[in-house]
């Protein structure tokens, strides 16, 4: 399976459904990618409104 990632929150996962939103809200089609360790001191995680540490999709369609 290839990755997807989520409309709503923007992780990056295989599969159709989103582990974190538990919905059916995955997309391939996707652009960028980051991986936010911090992000508390991440600037893109607080601009993309991110809370967890994971793979995000900067934009998703
Ligand atoms: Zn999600």
């Amino acid at each position: 399976m290839s990755e997807k990632a989520c409309r709503k929150c923007h992780l990056i996962a295989k599969g159709s459904i989103c582990p974190r939103c538990k919905e059916h809200s995955m997309s391939d089609d996707f652009s960028g990618i980051v991986i936010i360790f911090d992000p508390e001191g991440s600037e893109i995680a607080k601009m993309m409104g991110i809370k967890e540490k994971g793979k995000y999709a900067l934009r998703v369609r």
